[in-house]
């Protein structure tokens, strides 16, 4: 009997050594467009078992992971969490800029060198030219070859910076056929396994009608309020939304749940067409749901179509998960989940609380400063070509033509800014290049997301709760935003789940850039590029040798 238990014990520890030796079959980086760290908690007691609670009670959760660069967008943090690094580094300092050399704004992954495939629309011509260091999934295919990496979302940004340069296929959504295609810049053709998908999941084939998943008594938030966006062909923001027959229908179903759905099934999709999960060296799946953005951006995070939505999204992450284990179990597969971002409640909710916040307008704010510049330098030209991502791109041309100091016009507008409601800070380029002037935190987020030839020549930031708009109409105080620095737009759920991890809860601050360090130690992979992140100790204490 002795014997038998030792021999028990020694099979045993042989048993998880050997376990905590294997790598992954298949990583599944999966981002929740504008997820907030609280909606974990909020709607936890309607979430299904094997869900976000999967996660929850399962897995390893790091409960204060927080962004560390101002201005928090979609391209931004869908680029941070894959390099591993910040926008000053991976040169991804908005979902859009000015471009100073073409004098017009760019998206962050548009390059017209290249052409679109499985759709004739212009929305394939992308491709990561605009990323300056390479992705933790660039290393995976720079040190194992085999391994596949293919990225999937609604956004064309969120699939194409997840994949990086070396992906094996990065698709996304095409607005104008519903289907999903691809750039020139990945490959000629769509694979045979996604011409099938298409042809047989087209986005009209998803499209429902939409009422809420439970019973109304189980909802904590109100259906209707005067902070959400009215649909068109809707009187009221309220449920059920009857898509097939609401005017401008078509454009809404990337804000319905149903564009969820459509997204974890083409995960499944790629999982099987690629044999993703079967070879000897990890792939990596990377997807990104965007519908919680669309429709938060919408109806603002205190609402109950992003309730139900949610609950509808953790159905399809229990779906996902559960299909991944059945294939490869639990101690084959490591699944993080995290978001590109969080958002601020609807200002005007926040002033009708009494508490902090507002709006700024920008084309008031442009106005006067544009005024104020005039009366002091009395010049002729024009000064600011535009804002754009809170920051003022200024004509250099122009300023100097008049015989001025580029430097000395930024600290004018700079000192103009500070004196208006709503603004918090203001920052030149001289101040965030030289780092010239007092570093508190603000600043120091402002540099690490700041690049000296795409952002602005002076940087400003708003106050707590506050969000800029174009112009004051009616539906600038309906729906809401993100990019600040400030914590409701900053904190993240993170979470791990598969390998040998068991329940953890970390309390440790981390940085939304020690993701992709961590998965440097899980795949025995070289830093790669411009990465600055540390890895999550706790999570690679648990599995490493
Ligand atoms: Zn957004």
């Amino acid at each position: 009997m002795k014997h038998l238990v030792i021999l028990h014990i020694l099979f045993s520890s042989f048993l998880s050594i050997a376990q905590r030796n294997t790598k992954p079959k298949i990583i599944v980086g999966i981002v929740v467009d504008q997820m907030c760290y609280d909606y974990l908690y909020r709607f936890q007691k309607n979430f299904s078992k094997n869900g976000f609670n999967r996660f929850l009670n399962k897995g390893v959760n790091f409960r204060n992971s927080t962004y560390n660069y101002v201005p928090t967008y979609t391209g931004p943090g869908h680029a941070s969490i894959y390099t591993g690094t910040t926008p000053s580094n991976h040169g991804i300092v908005g979902n859009e800029w000015f471009d100073k050399d073409l004098s017009t704004v760019v998206n962050c992954v548009s390059d017209p060198k290249y052409a679109s495939v499985g759709t004739n629309s212009s929305e394939g011509k992308c491709s990561p030219k605009n990323l300056k260091t390479y992705t933790i999934t660039d290393q995976l295919k720079l040190t194992y070859p085999k391994s596949k990496v293919i990225s999937i979302s609604i956004k064309d940004r969120s699939a194409i910076l997840p994949g990086g340069h070396l992906s094996d296929g990065s698709y996304w959504f095409d607005y104008t056929s519903g289907k999903f295609i691809t750039s020139t810049f990945f490959d000629k053709k769509l694979p045979d396994w996604l011409e099938q998908f298409n042809s047989m999941n087209n986005a009209n084939s998803y499209t429902k009608k939409w009422d809420l998943l439970f019973e109304e008594s189980k909802y904590s938030s109100t259906d209707d309020t005067p902070y959400e966006m009215v649909l068109t062909g809707k009187e009221k923001p309220t449920f059920p939304y009857d898509f097939p027959n609401l005017k401008g229908s078509a454009s809404y179903f990337t804000l319905s749940p149903f564009a969820n759905t459509l997204l974890t099934d083409l995960a499944l999709a790629s999982i099987e067409g690629e044999n993703l999960g079967k070879s000897d060296d990890s792939d990596f799946l990377a997807m990104s749901y965007s519908t919680p953005d669309i429709l938060g951006h919408s109806f603002g995070p205190y609402s109950r179509e992003i309730e139900d939505m949610y609950y509808r999204l953790d159905r399809e992450i229990e779906r996902l998960i559960n299909s991944l284990e059945k294939k490869f179990g639990k101690k084959n597969i490591a699944v993080i989940l995290t978001a590109d971002h969080a958002v601020v409640p609807v200002p005007q909710m926040l002033q009708d609380l009494s508490l902090p916040g507002g709006y700024i307008f920008m084309d008031n704010l442009i106005k006067d400063l544009k005024d104020t510049l005039v009366l002091h330098y009395k010049h002729k030209k024009e000064w600011i070509l535009t804002e754009e991502n809170q920051q003022l791109y200024l004509d250099l041309e122009n300023i100097k033509s008049e015989g001025f100091n580029v430097n000395e016009v930024a600290r004018f507008l700079k000192e103009n800014l500070l004196k208006m409601d709503g603004i918090k800070a203001a920052y030149t380029q001289e101040e965030l290049i030289y780092n010239v002037g007092f570093e508190d935190e603000w600043k120091a987020m402002v540099r690490k997301g700041y690049s000296y030839m795409r952002s602005g020549e002076v940087v400003f930031i708003v106050e707590p709760g506050y969000l800029t708009k174009s112009t004051d109409l009616p539906k600038a105080h309906q729906g809401t935003s993100h990019g600040s620095s400030f914590n409701y737009d900053a904190h993240v759920p993170l979470l791990w789940y598969g390998l040998n991890w068991k329940k953890k809860e970390v309390f440790t601050p981390y940085e939304i850039v020690d993701i992709a360090p961590t998965l440097v130690h899980l795949l025995d992979l070289q830093r790669p590029g411009a990465m600055t992140g540390k890895p999550l100790i706790e999570l690679l204490n648990d599995e490493k040798r």
